[in-house]
């Protein structure tokens, strides 16, 4: 007999996403992104973080700061890292995004410039914000696909 608490694609790939979220060294917020195509296979991974070749020692951390100190200017979020991240052979035409946190408003462009047609999204907290109204709006425009991931409460324990 072959197992049946196996877990489903869509918790592999959100756990995936989650895990990623792990190697953010964002202090106040860890977002993680898992792209994954047709046939289940994952084709990208990332989660936010300062560009390539930026030193994250001497960058801020911080929302708000005077000048350039505020993380905003520099940050590259999951969704978008996934995204630049990918260095397959195809396109992401077709794909699906497993993001921990819905996608603002710059990541939703490339998110529909890339091709992806669905995105699934654990938490919405911010979906007071003008970026994520702005998020929504050009998803329906563009005929992506939101949807809030279900079954949030399965636990996995493990050691690393
Ligand atoms: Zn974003």
């Amino acid at each position: 007999m072959k197992r049946s608490d196996y877990i489903t694609w869509d918790q592999y790939f959100m756990g995936i996403a989650i895990m990623s979220a792990n190697r953010s060294k964002d202090p106040n917020t860890q977002v993680g992104a898992c792209i994954v195509d047709q046939d289940n296979r994952i084709l990208t991974v990332g989660y936010n973080g300062m560009p390539s070749g930026c030193n994250d020692d001497e960058m801020p951390w911080d929302r708000e700061g005077e000048g350039m100190a505020s993380k905003y200017f520099f940050v590259c979020h999951a969704e978008l890292n996934a995204i630049l991240n990918y260095r397959g052979g195809g396109t992401l035409r077709g794909s699906r995004c497993y993001v921990t946190l819905f996608p603002c408003n710059e990541c939703a462009k490339a998110i529909i410039q890339s091709g992806i047609k669905e995105v699934i999204y654990m938490s919405d907290k911010y979906a007071d914000s003008d970026s994520t109204m702005a998020s929504k709006k050009m998803f329906e425009m563009a005929g992506v696909k939101y949807t809030e991931y279900e079954n949030k409460h399965k636990k996995i324990e493990f050691e690393l």
